[in-house]
């Protein structure tokens, strides 16, 4: 440390923001370089000049961002945060293969501490202090030397000229090069650091911002119960919504999956949907926009936040509503309801140290389930596979693949052992589901019962470097799409909704996704409301009128 004591560099400013540019672009952009050398390729000399040149290009356009914004008494904190910033940055997109935008800072901010201390890890720490803190102390140990005013102005302006020179000059050698580059690869520009999170952090104030207050459109207010549920002398009905995280179609044996991760519910009388694709690739906005009237193309933050949505309408139409989470939030989706956060209840057995297990969606459930006199929807929200720690998501007695990853480091485990912790959490999802079917069969006498499982988004596991989930939808894998989604009814369930189930099966593999499930519970529940729309009903086709 005595050679940062002594360290203390003389330099203009000019050149302390050519520095920072230099430095970022070199150091804090793995990520960046690794995609833009296999986009590119080395396989030519013509190849390897045009990379040189991006690399000169970069930092030209950095250094021009930064002698704008780094105004001289703002050049020391703006270029510090700048730095942590970036080293955050840089540790989770070389980590994880994440992709920085709008949607993973609305993601990041939704992330509860408890979520976030498990992304802890001495390799983050090294980020931090290589290319944050360090980097830091050697800028405030640095004597920067300011010219006068219009000195300092005149500067800029040569920054400016140089900028356009070297651009016009890129431009006019490579311009095909660049202009296909930048064509095929268009998420690569959320990857060069600090500009990619800079820019969704200002992406995302500006959607929070716009519009100001937010006025929350109602929806369906005309929703009535059809006479399949209020016709006198019947049972009361009662649908559990499970909401599944980060369960991935292709590990279900269900679906064909080698290993058997599904012991319990391939025994029970399901039907399972091989074929059903995510709104999103995160669960905020997975969970908001499948409780939304909304299709995946015309859904956003926004307009989900100022509408109302499914529970709204069954509310409108007198059922009782509960939504139980198990994960961070219902994201919104509850607000009007009100939701039961059951992750700190510290029951013996089903939680540990830091959190529970799923099986607590289920504790107390029957005695709310007594006391429930009106037709029902429960939604219970799962913490499900949720990573990286997927070896705190399943207790022992159903860790079936070992031995298992038991860090969140996922790329220091080798991938088997990653694959039996993932593949554990999907073992000890079947079972949670299997008992919420046990449940509900228990209450045949009273209600007449429906299960329906939809799992908010799959998970990358490692394929092509890539983990965990979060990839732009445009460039997202399948294994971050295609996601786990199955019901249970009861048989007189099915009898009074005339839903014909030998029919869904006959029809379980055609193409369907979350942008279904609104217009299939009202079609379900035999909701009668303008808000419907057959077309997006997964059982209308299957249901005698
Ligand atoms: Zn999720």
């Amino acid at each position: 440390m005595n050679f940062l004591r002594r360290f203390s560099l003389q330099l203009s400013s000019s050149r302390q923001i050519l520095l920072a540019a230099w430095f970022f672009i070199t150091f804090a952009n793995f990520s960046f370089w690794q995609a833009a050398f296999t986009a590119i390729g080395t396989d030519s000399w013509h190849n390897v000049l045009f990379l040189a040149t991006l690399y000169l290009l970069l930092i030209t356009w950095l250094n021009q961002i930064l002698s704008l914004l780094l105004l001289p008494w703002l050049l020391k904190p703006l270029l510090s945060i700048l730095l942590l910033g970036a080293a955050t940055t840089a540790y989770f997109m070389d980590s994880y293969g994440v992709v920085i935008d709008r949607e993973m800072i609305r993601n990041t901010l939704m992330t509860d501490p408890r979520e976030a201390g498990e992304l802890l890890s001495p390799k983050m720490a090294l980020y931090l202090m290589l290319l944050g803190v360090l980097p830091m102390v050697l800028v405030w140990r640095s004597k920067i030397h300011y010219a006068s005013f219009m000195k300092e102005v005149g500067y800029k302006f040569l920054t400016l000229v140089m900028t356009l020179v070297i651009s016009g000059g890129v431009a006019a050698a490579y311009y095909v090069d660049i202009a296909s580059f930048a064509r095929n690869n268009t998420y690569i520009r959320h990857m060069i650091v600090p500009v990619n999170y800079v820019g969704a952090i200002e992406s995302y104030i500006r959607s929070n911002l716009a519009g100001g207050k937010i006025v929350v459109a109602p929806l369906g207010e005309d929703a009535k119960k059809g006479a399949k549920i209020t016709a006198a002398g019947q049972k009361k009905v009662l649908t559990v919504i499970v909401v599944g995280e980060a369960a991935r179609a292709s590990e279900f044996s269900l679906n064909g999956y080698a290993r058997d991760t599904n012991p319990e519910l391939s025994k029970l009388d399901i039907v399972n949907y091989r074929n059903v694709t995510s709104c999103g690739t995160e669960t905020a906005v997975s969970v908001p926009c499948m409780f939304s009237k909304f299709a995946r193309e015309d859904y956003s933050d926004s307009k989900a936040k100022r509408s109302e949505n499914l529970l709204d309408v069954l509310k409108h139409a007198g059922f009782d509503l509960l939504w139980k989470d198990n994960n961070s939030s219902s994201r919104g989706v509850a607000v009007r309801i009100g939701e039961q956060n059951v992750q700190d209840l510290k029951v013996p057995g089903l939680c540990h140290d830091t959190e529970c297990y799923d099986e607590i969606l289920l504790y107390q459930l029957q005695d709310y389930i007594d006391k429930l006199a009106n037709d029902g929807v429960i939604v219970l929200h799962m913490k499900g596979s949720h990573g990286p720690a997927y070896y705190l998501r399943s207790p022992e007695k159903f860790k079936k693949f070992l031995p298992e990853c038991r860090t969140n480091q996922l790329q220091d485990c080798p991938r088997q052992e990653l694959i039996n912790a993932y593949d554990n959490t999907i073992v000890y999802s079947d079972y949670v589901l299997s008992q919420v079917i046990k449940l509900l069969q228990q209450n045949n006498q009273r209600f007449d019962t429906a299960m329906l499982y939809m799992a908010d988004h799959g998970e990358s596991t490692g394929e092509k470097g890539i983990y965990l989930h979060a990839a732009p939808y445009m460039i997202a894998p399948d294994e971050q799409t295609h996601i786990g989604a199955l019901q249970w009814f009861s048989p007189s369930f099915l009898q009074r909704m005339k839903l014909d189930k030998s029919c869904l099966l006959r029809k379980a593999d055609e193409p369907l996704s979350q942008d279904n499930l609104f217009h299939s519970v009202l079609g379900l529940l035999d909701v009668k409301t303008s808000a419907y729309d057959t077309s997006l009903d997964m059982f209308a086709s299957c249901t005698a009128k």
